[in-house]
């Protein structure tokens, strides 16, 4: 009888220890999280990425952590791509597509996972399409979404708040438009073209190279400006002692094109490289081992949050669709996607490291990328491989899709938020 119980209690302590367990790979950091995205960032307007000198603050930010050289959005506008970023989820599983959709509250986000784990979780944002209004509060014990504000409006009042939380396990997002507003093209080529409208998409071909320098240069004014917040951010981190404890992470929700492919802006629906890539950089505290500074593999937008819980040394909830990048940036491996998949309302990319495919409601492009990477001549119909992948994406998203389901806003938007989306040059 004896042996029978002291079995029993060794079985329950195996059982309750496995429960404790069941999240955590090794016993978890306690490091802080901060994650940055700058709404509407290229990549190559960074010096990082090969521009000129616009950006010396996150370029040095580039050279103390690992630059991902090939990194790419889920979704090509704003609000389905930051749900995609948060919560590791497919567009087509997280279902959050319009202005009339809202973050489902049962959506596992990696705000929501830390503050489970005792994390304070914080965010700042310029608002409209990451806003409470979307739900994106969900997750963050304070969550702040002022109307209108930029980085420079809101940077005293995150700072304060910094500095009175340093001493706890945090994560903190920032969100900005301060390169977004640069987008008034209309506005900004009114001087010379008084009657052009951004709108009428036929307008685009009076467009002159002279007139997308303007753009360009008005774009790089707003990214030096901001550019000089991550240096003062980064110097109180300094200040504060928070570098060696925190994982920092500086991304975007989706680029911009520059008459590449005979537009300006993005969410038009055409998933091409300057719409799709973005910057991403992470800094690590110290003693996690990087031994690749510069990585080629091409990663992804859902990566970003198994990545940070893999360094933390949790295991990814089941929902997350994203692969963590720790690997490559161990050395381990050298690619970890032979798919990448992004979204959009004219058609989706599926691309692998040389070749894109983006499939349309009537017709096809396929581009060689190894040699022509400006994705100016579609090539012949490359075979069934890529729709075939494209059948299991959607079926592996209409699993999720259901599991989590889809939320509609109870109202519709406010005049209020109508007026600030249209201020950021989106239609509704
Ligand atoms: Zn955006």
């Amino acid at each position: 009888m004896k042996k029978v119980l002291i079995f029993f209690f060794l079985l329950i302590t195996v059982v309750i220890s496995i429960t404790v367990i069941a999240d955590v790979i090794q016993k978890p950091k306690e490091y802080n999280v901060i994650l940055i995205s700058e709404d509407t960032l290229r990549a190559d307007r960074l010096g990082a990425y090969g521009n000129s000198n616009v950006t010396p603050n996150i370029d040095r930010l580039a050279e103390k952590g690992v630059l991902f050289e090939n990194a790419f959005v889920n979704y090509d506008w704003t609000l389905p791509s930051h749900v995609s970023m948060l919560a590791s989820l497919y567009g087509s599983a997280h279902g959050v597509l319009s202005v009339d959709n809202f973050i489902n509250p049962n959506t596992m986000t990696i705000q929501k996972f830390l503050r489970g784990k005792g994390y304070y979780t914080f965010g700042y944002t310029g608002d409209v399409f990451v806003s409470r209004d979307f739900g994106y509060d969900q997750g963050f014990d304070f969550f702040d979404d002022e109307e209108g504000q930029s980085f420079s409006d809101f940077y005293p009042k995150l700072i304060k708040h910094l500095e009175e939380v340093k001493d706890r396990r945090f994560f903190l997002f920032i969100h900005s438009y301060d390169t977004h507003v640069y987008n008034q093209p209309s506005k900004i080529l009114n001087m010379s073209k008084p009657d052009f409208d951004l709108w009428e998409e036929e307008e685009f071909s009076i467009l002159n190279e002279s007139d997308v320098e303007i753009i360009k240069n008005a774009y790089d004014s707003e990214l030096h400006e901001y550019d000089q917040y991550i240096g003062r951010l980064y110097s109180k981190l300094e200040e504060l002692e928070l570098l060696d404890n925190t994982i920092l992470i500086f991304t975007s929700d989706h680029g911009e094109e520059f008459l590449e492919h005979g537009k300006i802006g993005h969410g038009l629906g055409d998933p091409y490289e300057e719409i799709i890539k973005v910057p991403m950089i992470i800094r690590f505290p110290e003693e996690v081992d990087v031994n690749v500074k510069r990585i080629t593999a091409q990663v992804q937008s859902l990566d970003i949050a198994p990545t940070i819980l893999h360094t933390l040394g949790y295991r990814l909830p089941k929902t997350f669709q994203g692969k963590s990048t720790y690997d490559l940036i161990a050395g381990k491996k050298d690619r970890l996607h032979e798919f990448l998949f992004t979204e959009t309302r004219g058609g989706i990319s599926i691309r692998t490291e040389t070749e894109k495919y983006i499939l349309r409601p009537d017709y096809f492009e396929y581009y060689n990328l190894s040699n022509d990477p400006l994705e100016k001549n579609s090539l012949l119909y490359p075979g069934k491989r890529f729709e075939d992948e494209y059948l299991k994406f959607l079926q592996r998203n209409d699993k999720l899709r259901e599991k989590i389901g889809i939320a509609e806003r109870e109202h519709d938007v406010s005049d209020e938020i109508r007026k600030r989306i249209l201020s950021l040059g989106y239609l509704i």
